[in-house]
């Protein structure tokens, strides 16, 4: 590349001189070379790429590479495969063989606004390269069809097929080369490329797995003895790989439901796929993982090839979301859609087994006033009281949700609707006695309560708190601070 030396010929001179006579070096230069932003926005073009790309002159300045099919946009360019051909779309609309490399341009060019600092411009070199390319093509031809499988799939779908074959070269010796079939305006082409820096060996996979943020392990699968650990898993653990290795990988579940199931899919000959366990480390927490286990034959050992996932966090996280979407935000009980689904669950148990249940909504008296005289933020606190004061009371088994407003609902499973009368009761008692704070002092409240027993094998969740409501009604009716029992006529 002849522009570096360039930069120090001009050196010392006037700034804008020395860029202009850069870019009037490039302009003279047979390949296309161009100045672009780490956007893909083209700044300064030379004529032969405005030729390459079958552009008027002085057409690409303010176009983009990316529209060319030359840069990938992100700013990462292409010069991580310089070998690679690349197919360039013309201004036209037709297509040409180029290659593409890049460095970074230091010189800002006069005019040239940097986008994040002159740093970030590159220089980019598209050199036209379909001539070689198709006389490659040709003289691969045979070996493409040779190659049979891809060169069919090439001509039946279009396309591009990449594989790799072994070819004889000349001294008898086997090489290892990538070959690419194209189909392409011209028939069938193929490109071969030497692939033995990129073939995988031990060493390199074992880097990769060292850099891998998943801790992974390999166990035998006679003993589940395990053989290799990555850093992550050993960190994942606490131990030291020494220690890991040698160890039994049984040794780390927490819970051997969880290992048994592991094993069935194992043993089904089959593997687990992102699979929730639980595993121990060495001080004994436990934390969650996504876990993976696919069996494999290493070196002629059959072993299980676990990946483990940190997922403590992210469990926890969707934990507490749940628990946020079940919840009434005020009080922390249940709000009304969970309530709902809950009683309906404890009311199909209740049919199933023939035993009793019971509802009984609660309404605040007067909570207007409340509101009125101490404000909507002590209203709030009483609200959150009343609901504490009914948990107080109720048992485990019970299920007290917020229906809205200061109107609560109770599900009690295997209670008649005599004996949630004097739950009901001792509910009401408890928190006309409960003090609540005010700005300035105490204060009580009452509540009046209604109640509904099941009714019959076809009896619903909405029916029975309708007829608490009704029930409700006439508490509030007879004065309020009192509990009615749904009677048939209310
Ligand atoms: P009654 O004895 O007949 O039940 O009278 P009441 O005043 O309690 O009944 P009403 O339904 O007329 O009023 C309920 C009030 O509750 C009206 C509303 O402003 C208030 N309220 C509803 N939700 C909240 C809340 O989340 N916080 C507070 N502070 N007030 C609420
Ligand atoms: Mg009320
Ligand atoms: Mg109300």
């Amino acid at each position: 590349m002849p522009v570096p030396g360039c930069m120090a010929m001009i050196s010392g001179r006037d700034a804008h001189d020395g860029r202009d006579a850069a870019l009037s070096i490039l302009d003279r230069l047979p390949v296309g070379v161009c100045v672009v932003a780490a956007s893909g926005i083209i700044h300064h073009a030379n004529p032969a790429l405005h030729t390459l790309l079958a552009c008027e002159p002085g057409g690409l300045p303010g176009r983009s590479l990316c529209e060319f099919g030359l840069d990938t946009c992100d700013g990462g360019g292409l010069a991580a495969d310089p070998a690679r051909a690349h197919r360039a779309l013309r201004n036209d609309g037709t297509v040409r063989r180029v290659t593409v490399a890049e460095a970074p341009w230091t010189s800002l060019p006069s005019g040239a606004k940097a986008e994040g600092g002159a740093e970030s411009l590159r220089l980019v070199t598209v050199t036209d390269v379909d001539a070689v390319y198709r006389q490659a093509m040709l003289a691969d031809e045979a070996a493409s069809q040779a190659a049979g499988p891809a060169a069919g799939t090439l001509l039946d779908y279009g396309g591009n097929v990449r594989y790799e074959a072994p070819v004889l070269v000349a001294e008898g010796a086997t090489r290892f080369p990538a070959k690419g079939t194209f189909r392409d305006e011209s028939g069938i082409a193929g490109v071969s490329r030497e692939l033995d820096a990129l073939h995988p060996n031990e060493e390199r996979l074992e880097a990769i797995l060292e850099q891998s943020p998943i801790g992974v392990s390999v166990s035998r699968r006679d003993d589940g003895c395990i053989i290799f650990v990555n850093t992550r898993f050993a960190e994942l653990i606490g131990l030291p790989r020494e220690k890991l290795i040698g160890s039994r990988a049984r040794d780390y579940y927490l819970d051997s439901h969880q290992r048994l199931r592991v094993l069935e899919r194992l043993r089904g000959g089959g593997g687990v796929t992102n699979m929730e366990v639980q595993f121990r480390r060495a001080d004994g927490s436990p934390f969650w993982t996504l876990f993976t286990v696919n069996q494999a034959v290493i070196q002629g050992t059959a072993v299980n090839l676990a990946w483990i996932y940190d997922y403590t966090e992210r469990r926890s996280m969707e934990e507490a979301l749940r628990d946020m979407a079940s919840r009434d935000p005020l009080t922390g009980i249940f709000n009304r859609r969970s309530f709902m689904d809950m009683a309906r669950a404890q009311l199909a148990r209740a049919h199933r087994f023939h035993e009793p249940l019971s509802v009984f909504v609660l309404d605040v008296d007067h909570f207007k006033r409340i509101n009125d005289s101490f404000g909507h933020a002590t209203g709030d606190d009483a609200l959150r009281m009343v609901a504490a004061g009914c948990q107080a009371i109720l048992r485990e088994y019970d299920i007290l949700g917020r229906l809205g407003g200061e109107e609560f609902v109770v599900v009690l499973p295997g209670a008649t609707a005599d004996e949630s009368r004097v739950v009901a009761e001792r509910v009401r008692r408890h928190l006309a006695r409960m003090p609540i704070e005010a700005p300035d002092g105490t204060f009580r409240l009452t509540v009046s309560i209604g109640i509904a027993g099941l009714e019959g094998a076809t009896d619903t969740l909405e029916r029975a708190i309708h007829r608490a409501d009704l029930a409700l009604y006439r508490a509030k009716h007879l004065g309020r601070n009192l509990v009615a029992v749904f009677e048939t006529g209310m």
